[in-house]
Order: C-alpha cells, then structure tokens, then sequence
C-alpha cells in the first residue's frame, strides 16, 4: 500500500454549507480526502473518532466558540489547525493562534492560498523537529549550522539576533508566527508586547533577504498578527 498525499484526511468544520461544499470539492481535486462537520461537537468528536491529518476550522460556529474547540483539540492532538475566519475579525484570529492555531485563511479565501496553507501545515506536521540546514530564504542561501549567509554579491553579515528571527520563522515551514511568539522566543517572554526590536529586526533582515526590500516577497507582514517567511 503506497502511503501518498491522498492518504491525507483533511477535517473541515464548517456551518455554512456552500462554503463546506466549496472546501471539499478543492480539496478532493488535489487528492485529500475530507470530512465535513457543521457544529464544533460534531467536528470535536471526528477529530476523536477518525484521527485526521489536518483541521480546517470556521471561528463562527453556532454551539461552540473557536478558541475552546482549539484548546479542547490541543489535550488530544498536535494536528495542524488552520483556522477560517471574516476578514475584519483580527483579535479572533489572534486569539486562536494563541490558543494553538497553526495559521489561519480569511474569508472570502482564494484557493490558491487555502491549499498552500494546507501543504504548508501538512508538511510542517510531517517535519516536526527537524530543520533543514541549508535554506534558500529569498536572495540568500542561510547555512544555519554554520551561521553563514551568501548573498548575489558573497558573504552577507547576520547577527546572532538576525539568526534567530530566522529561525523562528524558518521553524513554521511558511505559516504565520505572531509577533509576541517571536518576542518571546528571541528576547524573552518579559519582552513580549514590546514590538519595537522586532520592526527593527524584520527591517535589517528584508534589506539583507528582499531583491526590493520596500515591497517583500518572502519576509511578509500578517497586518495586525505577525510575520510568515515563504521559503523555496
Ligand atoms: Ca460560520
């Protein structure tokens, strides 16, 4: 039996029916197989029964709030959350995050993106732990082990602090890590709130990463929640 991409079970809750329907023909064109839920107790108790590869959840469900179906998922599963929710809701999406939300796609999504955010939280899951070495990350090649950059022009300076901004980043395989995760990861957990060094920090980085550091294309800013590095 071939273990395959089609293997992949994806989880959709979802109350709203076109938008399930929508979902699941994406996603079984590209090979998932899915299961819809349209209430948090029916989606809580799928996740229980058929241990799927990856949840896709709607924050506005009728029976349930999406933080507590999010943290209830957390004392059974590490499976990859990507949450759906309206555009203008930033403090919910924030809130899921911190609750253990992997990444999250507004509504309306484009499907382009939903399935990128899909292959990035599967193969993130598939991954976990290990980082790769050697990354192209934009017009650099960073060697993690060696602490080394080069650049289109030779070897290209960054500091300890850059690294580890990097590496935060690099650990989420191109999904969204909120701003106070990296605070807390690279300054400290007393640090987090204050967002000055990271602006500082994102910046010195995008004129070492970014062909057009004005206008980025692989450090890229989730206004109002955090950062996401797109990786090759
Ligand atoms: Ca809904």
């Amino acid at each position: 039996e071939r273990v395959t991409e089609a293997m992949f079970l994806v989880l959709v809750v979802e109350d709203d029916r076109d938008i399930s329907a929508v979902l699941r023909t994406l996603l079984e064109a590209e090979g998932y197989r899915v299961a819809v839920a349209d209430c948090a107790e029916r989606g809580l108790r799928e996740a229980r029964g058929h241990r799927p590869d990856l949840m896709l959840l709607d924050l506005g469900l009728p029976d349930r709030d999406g933080q507590s179906v999010i943290r209830e998922v957390r004392v059974f599963s590490p499976l990859p959350i990507i949450v759906l929710s309206a555009r203008t809701m930033e403090a919910e999406r924030i809130a899921a995050l911190d609750a253990g939300a992997d990444d999250y796609v507004t509504k309306p999504f484009s499907s382009r993106e939903l399935l990128a955010r899909v292959r990035a939280a599967l193969r993130r899951a598939a991954r976990t732990g290990g980082q790769p070495s050697l990354l192209k990350i934009g017009q650099l090649d960073v060697d993690f082990a060696q602490r080394q950059a080069q650049g289109p022009g030779g070897p290209v300076h960054l500091t300890p602090l850059e690294f580890r901004v990097l590496e935060c980043l690099v650990r989420a395989h191109g999904l969204i890590v909120t701003r106070d995760h990296i605070i807390g990861e690279v300054w400290g957990p007393d640090r987090v709130g204050d967002t000055r060094n990271l602006r500082v920090y994102v910046k010195l980085l995008r004129q070492k990463i970014e062909p057009e550091p004005d206008r980025p294309r692989f450090l890229l800013t989730e206004a109002g929640v955090g950062y996401r590095l797109e990786v090759d």
